[in-house]
């Protein structure tokens, strides 16, 4: 396997930031990968998949990863599930598209999601009521510390709401190469009652959906709401949601009237970091090419040569300003480089 020596970064991150790799190689396979953390020793290795969800904030030191392992497959069918799995390079709306015009059931709710399949574990990606959680089976990473393959189930990876072992214990420390997921090949779980699903499915004149009607619905309303990273740099939501005890919501909603929030199992509540940040006066921000969204002021934007240093500056001021009207600290949903 060789290196290749300063590559440019921009193509490859949503962000559209200008960084450059020092040392950069395409991983296509597993032996490769292998081989590679066998040899590298002590060495940082960045391992990047579509670039959806990371901001690049200078040269990237170390060795960059590019995973493009390929392959999806059936590999076994029992009543009405199906194990299907799928290399950690494959992109994930294809895959999700694969899995539809097959009938698989499960991952409709999960349509349009930027970035690759051997991320979707990093943070549990989540949308319109499903995370990666709800589907997943197991996961095969290579140790790079010594190149050994080994296998992950759900309580290894213990996911969260945006958040896993690879986010915390794990991080930097394992590549994903091929994630297995348990789809449903009939009686499929139709997941309806999240945003605005239903409305958007009678719109579109679906009386009776199926996992087809609901992913066209879901694309729909994600074209209307997120900006397109092929037009304007973003990388999704930049924040997490805060979530808090109930006891804190109640106080802060008295203090701020109409705060939308959302009761978790556990009790606790989860507030929309996009409406704090929207209430401290920031959609639509911009300074220079760095901006806050104006459809969406989670989702913080390049309007075309924002640096990354630019972009998280922007984001800790936003954050320190939740911080200070609201006493709540909002952390990036954001890898930073
Ligand atoms: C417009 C837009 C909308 C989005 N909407 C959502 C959404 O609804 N829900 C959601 O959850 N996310 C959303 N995201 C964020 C992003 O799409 C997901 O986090 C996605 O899983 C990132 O995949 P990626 O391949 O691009 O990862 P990258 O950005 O390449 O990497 C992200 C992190 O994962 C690590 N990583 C990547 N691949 C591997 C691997 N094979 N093994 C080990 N580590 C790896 C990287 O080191 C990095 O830390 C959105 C992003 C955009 C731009």
């Amino acid at each position: 396997m060789t290196y290749q020596q300063h590559i440019p970064l921009r193509p490859f991150n949503t962000f559209g930031i200008e960084a450059e790799a020092r040392h950069y190689c395409e991983i296509h396979s597993v032996s490769d990968l292998q081989a590679i953390a066998r040899q590298q020793g002590d060495e940082p290795m960045h391992i990047l998949g579509g670039g959806s969800n990371v901001l690049l904030t200078g040269p990237v030191q170390g060795r960059v990863l590019h995973i493009r392992i390929p392959g999806r497959n059936v590999e076994a069918v029992s009543g009405n599930t199906a194990l299907v799995a799928a290399g950690a390079g494959e992109n994930w709306h294809d895959f999700v598209q694969w899995c539809l015009a097959q009938s698989l059931g499960g991952l409709e709710n999960l349509s349009l999601i930027p970035g690759s399949v051997g991320a979707s574990p990093i943070q549990n990606i989540g949308a319109y009521g499903v995370e990666l959680k709800d589907v997943f089976h197991s996961l095969e990473a290579v140790r790079l510390s010594d190149g050994e393959l080994v296998t992950m189930d759900a309580a290894d990876c213990a996911f969260g709401y945006r958040d896993s072992f690879f986010k915390r214990e794990g991080k930097g420390r394992y590549a994903i190469v091929k994630v297995y997921f348990q789809l449903t090949t009939s009686k499929h779980r139709l997941r309806l009652d999240y945003g605005a699903i239903r409305d958007t499915l009678k719109e579109m004149n679906v009386a009776h959906p199926d996992i087809h009607d609901i992913s066209r619905a879901i694309i729909q309303i994600r074209q209307s709401k997120l900006p397109d990273p092929a037009l304007i740099g973003n990388a999704g939501s930049f924040f997490k949601n805060p979530e808090t005890e109930a006891d804190t919501w109640q106080r802060l909603s008295e203090l701020h009237p109409g705060m939308p929030h959302f009761p978790l199992p556990d009790g606790r509540v989860k507030i929309p970091a996009g409406w704090l940040i929207e209430q401290c006066g920031w959609k639509g921000f911009r300074e220079g090419d760095a901006g806050c969204y104006d459809k969406q002021a989670l989702v913080l934007v390049n309007y075309g040569q924002a640096t990354g240093q630019e972009i998280l500056s922007l984001a800790r001021r936003i954050a320190a300003s939740v911080q200070e009207r609201f006493g709540m600290v909002i952390e990036p949903e954001v890898n930073v480089w």
